[in-house]
């Protein structure tokens, strides 16, 4: 700890636990201790840390070749491809690699205004997109935006589940509107019923395009391969991340054939995109999540999830709200929830946050029930101490 304190960046509020091991939905720290994990590396170890299968893929693809630029081809590379887009939203069959989600947002931006010519676009209140210039402009959070500003110019905020607010901002320099199905960052919020067709119907009469950030939704995350999939709603172009790669740097970035087209040679390029290794462990992982069923599985185990999750609200009067799709979820204290978190890793239980009073659950979808079972009865004794300090006058006993 000290030595990432003294000589790393200090840009991340760190849990104070150095992780050195994983399994499934498991993490050992340095000194053996066991914790549940919950945050499942901000969304990205859906297939389960050190899956056998992501191991063996990048083994492979390591002794064979690490490197290969996107300016020659390359097997593995194309492999990924097809098994991408074979399982992509329908007409979205033309794929732009990258390395993360705020990099598959900044190519989808770019995209937007060589394909439309229009330098607008229309993000949403809650949202977030990543913080390089671009991404950073379509992202909500003012705390992350001012310091930078001026930011790229053009974005426009709606509030979130409105189409008409999204009609009223719209003008003909409008190239593109930008969503994430659920608000992942913004608090675990759910598109309103209606709402994302709603934004389809007014993109296609404007002839605006639609675009979907599914970095932290996608992959099975929700309980269907694509959030959106919910909603039965495609959109122009679709941004994906964290997941894909079970656990390596990956981002892609799916548009619709006539739109990817307008990208010419050098328009956007990136020396890691569509790394071999990355699409070996990429294939694994989409193997992984078909063969093994994980959209199905985090419906199931969603549901049993949020079940639980709403049994401790009705127990106690600090849970505010419960929220969320499949294995996506948030519970909304009325408290900042800094200290259960906290408390949590004492217990052997690791969660995140979205804001300051949302505790929020992206468990690897391997997750077994019993460690939700398990989830369930430490958060019922967190939030129980948490109650009696917050609302001592309230509690019995
Ligand atoms: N979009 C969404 C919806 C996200 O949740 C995130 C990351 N939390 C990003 C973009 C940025 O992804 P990355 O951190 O991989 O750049």
């Amino acid at each position: 700890m000290n030595v990432e304190n003294k000589l790393g960046a200090s840009v991340y509020w760190k849990l104070p636990v150095t992780i050195v091991r994983g399994k499934g939905a498991k993490l050992w720290d340095i000194n053996g201790n066991e914790y549940v994990d919950c945050m499942g590396g901000y969304g990205v170890s859906i297939v389960g840390h050190s899956n056998p299968r992501v191991v063996e893929a990048i083994s492979r693809q390591a002794e064979k070749l690490i490197t290969c630029h996107g300016s020659m081809y390359n097997d593995a590379r194309a492999e990924l491809l097809e098994k991408l887009v074979k399982i992509a939203p329908s007409g979205l069959d033309r794929v732009f690699l990258c390395n993360t989600g705020t990099e598959s947002v900044e190519s989808a931006l770019k995209l937007v205004r060589k394909h439309t010519g229009k330098p607008d676009i229309i993000a949403m209140v809650g949202s977030y997109h990543g913080k390089t210039m671009g991404a950073l402009s379509a992202t909500w959070g003012v705390r992350y935006r001012e310091p930078f500003e001026p930011l790229v110019p053009g974005f426009k905020f709606v509030p979130f589940g409105s189409p008409e607010k999204v009609v009223e901002a719209m003008t003909d320099r409008t190239g593109a509107v930008i969503v994430e199905p659920i608000q992942g960052e913004g608090g675990i919020h759910v598109a309103p019923e209606g709402y994302l067709k709603g934004l389809r119907e007014i993109c296609d009469q404007r002839g605006v395009l639609l675009v979907f950030d599914e970095v932290q939704t996608s992959f099975g995350r929700t309980g269907r391969m694509w959030a959106s999939d919910h909603w039965g709603v495609v959109p122009d172009i679709l941004c994906v991340a964290k997941a894909i790669a079970g656990g390596v740097p990956m981002g892609a970035m799916l548009a619709k054939d006539g739109i990817m087209s307008s990208f010419k040679t050098g328009d956007h390029t990136s020396t890691f995109g569509g790394n071999p290794l990355a699409c070996a462990a990429a294939s694994a992982t989409i193997d992984f999540i078909i063969e093994n069923h994980l959209p199905e599985r985090a419906a199931e185990l969603g549901s049993y999830f949020k079940d639980g999750l709403r049994a401790l609200q009705a127990k106690y009067r600090i849970v505010r709200e419960v929220r969320g799709l499949g294995l996506m979820l948030a519970l909304e204290s009325r408290f900042e929830i800094q200290n259960i978190l906290l408390n949590a890793v004492k217990k052997g239980l690791l969660m995140l946050y979205c804001g300051r009073t949302v505790l929020r659950f992206l468990p690897p979808l391997v997750i077994e029930k019993e460690q939700i079972t398990q989830t369930l009865s430490l958060l019922d004794g967190l939030l129980g101490e948490e109650e009696r300090v917050r609302l001592p006058s309230k509690v019995g006993g």
